[in-house]
């Protein structure tokens, strides 16, 4: 037994490579990743799917024997790493753009290869501590208690989910009586909150969609009277979501009297700053945001504002208790690993979670807080530029001057042919490829959207995207002028 066992170890040496296969695999990797990064500026804003991204992965299947690195960089290169949006860019201004810091990818490295199991403080203390470290630090800048509770989460979405059940559990609400309770969003919540009261059990709540005024922010005023008004019919409104910058629009909510409204009925604020949170880091985002400290629960998503790859969320809950009441757990099998302080996963839905603090932590040591406050005023100055940029081009309407870094615009007009040109003009800049922007629809109507975001997003990206998109606005105007019908000539 002992020789077979000898044999299984040798079978399988592969498996833990020696210092020089190391240092090769990470020569190798680093090779990669500096020829990528090289190309990125000149990569398009988007590349469709195509059959040659198809074959190169489906020459590589996974087999009994090892493929060779060079084999599966390639095949990486031809059928990953072109395809699909390109976030890390500085000419992507889609949906909401996610960084690509360098230093959380080392930081990712070092976690990986040191693998601390950071689920349980008793199993890295330490590296409960870099967690605590960076829920702390954000806890400060969004005027928390320090003993608030916290998670790091892989996203906004399952942030959102532990905000929710911590809610559902600071405000007692029972299964039995989730159908006599009422909630209150906008049409411009994030689906998110909808998707997290679904998985919560709560899908029964009565949903009121609050009317948003002329800028897309919440009204609070039929907040308050659709709240008292559900009251006197014997429902129990129980959570209120104010947005601190809507993905459509980028408006922020009037937090103050949010909180004001939520308080007077008794119900649960929650606010989802998933993209505008790090603005808070900005003099002017601190005064936009002013309110935020009066909220129950928070999510806010260092993936987007603090440029870190994706996989990393945030959620902060005024009241630790109900977080605890809402994930804590015990099992048998975990009984030695003490329970004096909580552990991430006492406030989580995961138990074995990889080391999240790290890629937030190392890269705000190393860059300090000064450079992320100056990103971001300068992400908040370059829309306010875009937005004037666009006021100056005749064919465009433009809306309100934006809250923090969204624009969002349209071809002038009115009715189907317009929504359609503005269709035809969204798909047009993706095509295109210098830049990337994506379109919505508010209040029924066809809209484009820049959004800046993207750490390497800078001024002549901005100007670049105003050049194309006055180009191709010219270009759409004229061939769906040209394609409405003529009026008849005479015969
Ligand atoms: C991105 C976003 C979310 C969802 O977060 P994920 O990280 O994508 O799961 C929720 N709310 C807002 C406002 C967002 O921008």
């Amino acid at each position: 037994m002992r020789r077979r066992i000898r044999e299984l170890q040798a079978a399988a040496r592969r498996l833990e490579p020696a210092a020089p296969e190391r240092a090769e695999l990470r020569e190798a990797a680093g090779h990669y990743a500096e020829r990528w990064l090289a190309s990125l500026p000149g990569l398009p804003g988007y590349v469709p799917d195509d059959a040659a991204a198809v074959d190169a992965l489906a020459a590589l299947p996974i087999g009994e024997e090892p493929t060779s690195l060079d084999a599966v960089l390639a095949g990486l290169a031809a059928g990953v790493d072109r395809l699909g949006v390109n976030e890390p860019a500085g000419h992507f201004f889609g949906f909401i753009p996610s960084g690509g810091s360098h230093v959380s990818a080392v930081a990712d490295y070092l976690a990986a290869v040191t693998n601390r199991y950071s689920g349980v403080r008793y199993g890295a203390p330490g590296a409960a501590r870099v967690d605590d470290a960076v829920l702390s630090w954000l806890c400060e800048l969004f005027g928390y208690p320090l003993d608030a509770g916290g998670d790091l989460t892989s996203g906004g979405s399952v942030a959102t989910l532990s905000a929710v059940v911590s809610a559902r559990e600071g405000a007692g609400v029972a299964a039995r009586d989730v159908a006599r309770t009422a909630v209150y969003l906008t049409e411009h919540t994030h689906h998110a909150v909808a998707k997290a009261l679904r998985i919560a059990g709560l899908s029964e709540c009565v949903v009121r969609r609050v009317p948003l005024d002329d800028r897309f922010r919440i009204d609070a005023g039929a907040l308050d009277r659709q709240a008292g008004a559900d009251a006197a019919a014997g429902l129990r409104p129980w959570l209120v979501v104010a947005s601190a910058g809507t993905t459509d629009t980028g408006a922020v909510d009037p937090l103050e009297a949010v909180a004001d409204v939520a308080a007077s009925h008794g119900m649960w604020l929650h606010t989802d700053a998933a993209y505008g949170g790090a603005f808070m880091l900005t003099a002017d985002g601190r005064q936009r945001l002013a309110g935020i400290e009066r909220s129950d629960s928070l999510v806010f998503d260092p993936h987007k504002g603090l440029f870190v790859p994706f996989g990393t969320g945030v959620v902060l809950v005024r009241d630790r208790d109900a977080m605890r009441r809402a994930h804590g757990y015990s099992a048998a099998y975990l009984r030695d690993t003490g329970a004096e302080e909580l552990s991430p996963a006492d406030l989580s839905p995961e138990l074995t979670r990889p080391f999240r603090g790290l890629r937030v932590w190392l890269p705000l040591q190393l860059n300090g807080v000064a450079a992320y406050r100056a990103a971001l005023e300068e992400k908040l100055l370059l829309a306010r530029f875009f937005h004037q940029r666009m006021q100056q081009m005749r064919q465009f309407e433009v809306g309100p001057e934006p809250d923090l870094s969204v624009v969002v615009f349209r071809l002038a007009g009115e009715g189907p042919a317009a929504d359609e040109a503005n269709t035809r003009l969204a798909l047009a800049i993706q095509r295109d490829g210098r830049i990337y922007l994506s379109s919505t629809t508010i209040g029924g109507r066809v809209m484009l959207r820049l959004a800046i975001l993207g750490q390497r997003t800078h001024l002549e990206h901005v100007d670049l995207a105003v050049e194309v998109i006055g180009e191709l606005g010219v270009a759409v105007s004229r061939a769906s002028r040209g394609a409405e019908p003529q009026p008849p000539g005479p015969t």
